[in-house]
């Protein structure tokens, strides 16, 4: 059985904004902490208007992503919403490596930097 998919529209300008002051910030750095909880609010709010309980991420399934990190972004939305946040940390376990034994037997594409176009600029990894 699948899980379905939810998309929102391509609206980069409140992201763009939200990252306003920390574009050279390296791989890491507050801008990634900014980040992770703009699209973690957005997260929670969907599922909050979705009566879904719960939310979490595979953003930790990443070496070059601090679970941590992520952790405090999603807790801050958790709180914000009231929606429970799951602090799982992907990467354990070897999970990086299942994902890119999974990603290769489906053939899908793994860019080579993170996702945003300053990540792009300086080829921070994923
Ligand atoms: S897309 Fe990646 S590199 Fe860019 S700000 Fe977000 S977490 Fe950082």
């Amino acid at each position: 059985m699948g899980v379905p998919v939810i998309t929102t529209d391509y609206k980069p300008e409140p992201w763009l904004h939200a990252m306003h002051g920390m574009e050279r910030e390296p791989e890491k750095g507050r801008r990634c902490q900014a980040c992770f909880l703009h699209n973690l609010r957005a997260t929670a709010r969907k599922a909050k208007e979705m009566d879904i309980p719960w939310f979490t991420t595979s953003l930790t399934v990443s070496p070059h992503k601090v679970a941590a990190d992520v952790f405090t972004a999603g807790q801050t939305a958790s709180r914000e919403t009231g929606v429970q946040f799951l602090a799982e940390d992907f990467k354990k376990r070897d999970g990086f490596k299942r994902s890119l034994e999974l990603s290769n037997q489906m053939h899908l594409y793994r860019q080579k930097y993170c996702g945003c176009l300053f990540s792009l600029r300086v080829g921070d990894p994923v």
